[in-house]
């Protein structure tokens, strides 16, 4: 299982090779959302985000590997656990809560379950996912109470995740993002009809071998946000084959990592290209 610590380790020796690694924002418990960078930060700039979906774990060491072997000039940022809490909530259940009202709450919430190995929200119940400001609270599955997915939050960017997420974004304004979940093997360019640069989805569907489908009955994604108010090239790469479980992710990383191997580079000669 790859934990915060594994991560801290590993942001260490990205440090240590000579990238920047620092903190974008906290989250709701107070944990720190870490982003480390690499390339030349001029000019266009890729920025990759794992992890938002608490289960989806697995993703983190995927977006870290792939910053590990990038060499590339153009800047890449890389934020491999954009929902720390939840991540905890998964891996370690309520120990991870000190907060006994926090841990009734959530306990209700997960129906009296003390197993949240399926839990994709954060510590609030907020399916992060589904909080940015695209359409919020438009999506078949959306819900409008607390609940371990789905549930849009009280108003769009209402997490402190989604917002140092959107803040960060807003800040760097990068010309490609690249949202990691799991899973399915599958990628989601654009928004509705917005789909800017469709040769880029293209080609990282012929490298990874997953096919490229344009959003349907999404809203209120991180990616749904990005392409509507950037006009970019936002993809969601969903990893991992649907029949494995989420832990399966991380023990078959090799495989999903030799399909994603390629995506940085295609990123960054894209933006070379075209920006
Ligand atoms: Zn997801």
């Amino acid at each position: 299982m790859y934990s915060i610590d594994d991560l801290d380790a590993d942001l260490a020796l990205l440090a240590q090779s000579g990238a920047r690694v620092f903190t974008i924002g906290y989250s709701f418990l107070g944990r720190p959302i870490k982003c480390a960078v690499k390339g030349d930060l001029g000019g266009g700039q890729i920025f990759m985000q794992a992890a938002i979906h608490a289960r989806e774990w697995a993703t983190a060491p995927l977006a870290v590997r792939m910053l590990q072997a990038y060499s590339g000039s153009v800047g890449v940022w890389c934020v491999p656990m954009s929902n720390p809490d939840g991540i905890m909530l998964a891996q370690y259940g309520l120990d991870s809560v000190s907060d006994a009202a926090q841990r009734d709450f959530l306990l209700q919430v997960n129906g009296g379950s003390y197993d949240f190995s399926m839990w994709k929200a954060n510590a609030r119940a907020v399916d992060l996912n589904v909080n940015f400001n695209a359409k919020w609270g438009t999506g078949a599955q959306n819900v409008t109470y607390p609940a371990p997915s789905d549930y849009i939050g009280a108003y769009p960017r209402s997490e402190p995740e989604t917002k140092a997420l959107c803040d960060f974004t807003e800040r760097i304004q990068p010309s490609v993002t690249l949202s990691y979940h799991a899973k399915g093997n599958v990628i989601y360019r654009g928004f509705e009809c917005i789909n800017p640069y469709p040769q880029l989805a293209d080609e990282i569907s012929l490298s990874t071998g997953y096919p490229a489908y344009s959003s349907a009955g999404s809203s209120g994604g991180y990616k749904d946000w990005y392409v509507t108010t950037a006009y970019k090239s936002g993809l969601t790469i969903e990893v991992g084959d649907s029949q494995w479980s989420y832990p399966q992710i991380q023990d078959n990383l090799d495989i999903v990592y030799d399909a994603n191997r390629q995506v940085l580079d295609i990123c960054a000669r894209f933006v070379q290209d075209n920006m």
